[in-house]
């Protein structure tokens, strides 16, 4: 059953191929959460979306960050299963396949190496590094595989890229960004995205917010999952961190280890010694806080809150 309004985009054209060249790729950039879940579902069942955003074959790629919740993980294994069952190419982009940085093999790389954390008020440099840059490195090297191009070219490491633009036009890269959304559209951010990729936000497109996506989702007979986002993200808000703290005790101590060896590092005293929330206030004082607030909630009450709601993440792409 097609669960949206007529979309506003206009069909993109298939260019004439060369014999017996693959068509067209789309690609999902899958995060494992509820937008995600949404466009998946459209993606294989909808036969309207299908015709307006998937002029030849989709691939699903998703990034890890190494922190993902387990229920995010254990989502994206079924999704996995699913997708392999569909005949859609599903890649989990893991520090071992070579295309994250050894400086961010995982969020945690670089709290070890820097005495440092995530928090509210510094520059998002865990989402550029864990997922953009080695989601469009393995996106290149997809590219090469399956259509025979180098995946680079002299000093050009995204030749691939390139090289498919040139035949096809921009590789069309879907993000989950949902009706509301909007301001986490950011310009893109470096040459070769300019010139090779063209990014498309379908849930904009249609009008989806994330209570239109939990519906559509179900609609379609697909899975809704919990909202994604890394255990130790500095969006949580106090549920989050209730939850957490209940769920995963010894996830919450680590993550408030990491923040007090900022705090006491020697080489940030005298700096903007930020905590994660960036207020001042420890991650221990925000589950005080939270705790007061609403530790009459039962762990089913906070993963019920959590899935209906979501997260609070901002960050861009
Ligand atoms: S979910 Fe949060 S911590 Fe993880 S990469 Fe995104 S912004 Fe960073």
């Amino acid at each position: 059953m097609p669960v949206h309004p007529a979309p506003t985009r206009k069909p993109h054209l298939t260019p004439l191929l060369r014999l017996s060249q693959k068509p067209p790729l789309t690609v999902l950039s899958f995060g494992a959460g509820q937008d995600s879940a949404m466009l998946l579902a459209l993606c294989l069942e909808d036969r309207a979306f299908q015709k307006q955003y998937i002029p030849g074959d989709l691939a699903v790629l998703m990034s890890s960050t190494g922190l993902e919740h387990p229920e995010t993980d254990a989502y994206r294994e079924r999704t996995a299963a699913l997708c392999a069952e569909r005949n859609v190419p599903f890649l989990h982009i893991t520090p071992d396949l070579g295309f994250h940085t050894p400086s961010w093999q995982t969020l945690h790389t670089q709290w070890i190496k820097n005495q440092t954390i995530q928090s509210l008020v510094f520059p998002r440099t865990c989402s550029i590094s864990l997922k953009l840059g080695p989601f469009y490195k393995a996106l290149n090297a997809l590219l090469a595989q399956r259509y025979g191009y180098p995946a680079q070219r002299g000093r050009v490491t995204r030749a691939a890229l390139y090289a498919y633009a040139q035949d096809y036009g921009p590789v069309q890269v879907m993000i989950g960004f949902g009706k509301g959304e909007e301001r986490r559209i950011k310009p893109t951010p470096s040459g070769f995205m300019t010139q090779t990729v063209e990014r498309l936000f379908p849930l904009i497109d249609m009008g989806l917010t994330r209570a239109g996506c939990q519906a559509g989702t179900a609609a379609l007979g697909f899975e809704v999952p919990m909202p994604s986002n890394c255990q130790h993200c500095p969006f949580h808000g106090p549920l989050d961190l209730l939850r957490l703290h209940r769920k995963h005790p010894e996830s919450f101590a680590l993550w408030s280890q990491f923040e007090r060896t900022k705090l006491t590092a020697e080489k940030w005293q005298g700096t903007r010694n930020h905590t994660v929330k960036g207020d001042d206030r420890t991650l221990d004082q925000h589950l005080d806080a939270a705790t007061r607030e609403f530790g009459h909630l039962d762990v089913a009450e906070l993963d019920f809150l959590r899935h209906t709601r979501g997260h609070g993440n901002t960050t861009g792409f």
